[in-house]
């Protein structure tokens, strides 16, 4: 893992004549830079308070994680962030996108707007984790009967940032400009036939009044407990479904010259699929990739069916090579078919685009993280799994970061990982979350909205 190169240089140069201060008022650089660096007055005062929160933030964390709900159903949840934020003072709006959350805290001095956001969601998963706080949740997925775990740590999501609101709300009178929390429903995706998560959230406003300028998120992920792995550009995969039917003609298996096999024609797309990406796609540039998950064909050995259905995902780096892939995908199968005397009909169903981090933002806010997480910042390696934060960073910048959780002591590439039942939090991570997320959105804020080059 490649530490990030020191941003020093890049904000105040060392000089052999002049004492770096008066360099700094020399150059004309604005005084929230060196604050950055060195932690302002109300950085220390992030610090001092995050501290005070942690009891709070665990015995939160623990309830919720004691309680899971699975996506479009986080009412229990949604709930205890209501009374919390209205306990607060901060402005409430519930009822979004379903059962999502936005809170607004006005500052006591004039700025700019910056969002925060956190998902409340939990999985279909069945928690094998000994502790006292496991949950033994039951609930209905796609018609099964199925345990419910915070198996991908929003629970931790949630009490960072009712903690950061907390925090923040406790500062009101010195913040310059607006925090906006954005509490947010079914980040694992909404059930069949519904809307939800961050689409039906920007749908529904979340962006606007007041308008957003910043958004910033963090997830957990099995790192170094309370590292901070963050990337500029792309950090998480797009990931599209995609569906290919393809239709043959029945016939005994004993006399396959009498019809059109299409699970042989279906095998033969399986494998051209592959050539997508291994040799089409210039992987030097940005990798993807293209899994089939689903193959269903025929009822009985000897029975050539009709038709057979594949069903896979997508994932890119790139906007442009995802829609490259797009078209890849129908134009071999459609070939493929064709060659054999079948007919394949392919649909992509585009879920989430790549989390893309503003790298303008990126670059300013990085020494606000290397000042929280001081040596236990590292650049991210890109993950092919995905986001729904990509959809607010597709309207406006934002900074999306994990944030290491990794039990104390172990092997961090062999500790169970996300949506495992034995996915594990070492709640150690809370309070450098809670510093992340306040002090990223108190730099921000101090430094006013970035300013775009026509
Ligand atoms: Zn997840
Ligand atoms: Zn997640």
């Amino acid at each position: 893992m490649s530490r990030p190169s020191s941003g020093r240089s890049r904000f105040a140069r060392p000089c052999r004549f002049l004492p770096a201060t008066v360099l700094v008022l020399a150059a004309g650089t604005p005084a929230w830079l060196g604050a950055q660096a060195a932690g302002s007055s109300l950085a220390r005062e992030i610090d001092r308070r995050a501290a005070l929160l942690e009891t709070k933030a665990v015995a939160w964390r623990r309830d919720i994680h004691q309680n899971p709900e699975l996506s479009n159903r986080e009412v229990r949840t949604s709930r205890l962030v209501v009374d919390h934020l209205r306990a607060l003072g901060i402005e409430v709006r519930s009822g979004v996108a379903k059962t999502g959350v936005v809170g607004v805290l006005r500052g006591g001095r004039p700025g700019p707007v910056v969002a925060l956001r956190a998902d409340m969601d939990a999985l279909p998963v069945a928690e094998e984790v000994d502790v006292p706080f496991r949950s033994k949740v039951r609930s209905t997925y796609n018609g099964q009967e199925v345990g419910v775990m915070h198996a991908c740590g929003h629970d931790a999501h949630v009490a960072i940032l009712m903690s950061v609101a907390e925090l923040l709300a406790g500062m009101r009178a010195q913040l310059p400009g607006t925090v906006k929390f954005i509490f947010q429903p079914a980040e694992e995706g909404p059930p069949p036939g519904e809307e939800g998560g961050a689409a039906l959230m920007i749908k529904e406003g979340v962006l606007e009044n007041p308008k957003v300028d910043a958004v910033f998120g963090l997830h957990v992920f099995p790192y170094e407990v309370g590292s901070i792995h963050y990337r500029p550009g792309p950090i998480m995969a797009s990931s599209d479904r995609f569906e290919i039917i393809v239709r043959g003609r029945q016939t005994h298996g004993a006399l396959p010259w009498n019809g059109v096999d299409p699970v042989v024609v279906a095998s033969q797309i399986v494998l051209g699929l592959q050539t997508i990406t291994s040799r089409q796609v210039d992987l030097i540039e940005s990798p993807a990739v293209v899994s089939v998950g689903r193959m269903n064909a025929g009822v009985r050995y000897n029975i050539v069916p009709d038709s057979t259905v594949l069903e896979g995902t997508i994932r890119t780096f790139n906007e442009a090579m995802r829609a490259s892939i797009h078209q890849r995908i129908k134009r071999t199968a459609e070939s493929i078919a064709a060659s054999a005397g079948a007919t394949a009909e392919a649909r992509i169903f585009p879920y989430v685009p790549v989390t893309m981090n503003d790298p303008a933002l990126t670059e300013r806010m990085a020494p606000t993280l290397r000042r929280v997480a001081g040596d236990k910042v590292a650049i991210a390696k890109q993950t092919t799994t995905a986001e729904d934060f990509s959809l607010y960073e597709q309207k406006v910048p934002g900074l999306f970061f994990f944030l290491g959780i990794a039990p104390k002591g172990s092997d961090p590439s062999k500790v169970a990982p996300n949506h495992s039942p034995r996915f594990f939090v070492d709640e150690g991570a809370l309070v450098p979350g809670i510093r992340a997320i306040a002090n990223l959105a108190v730099d921000f804020l101090q430094a006013g909205p970035l300013v775009r080059a026509q």
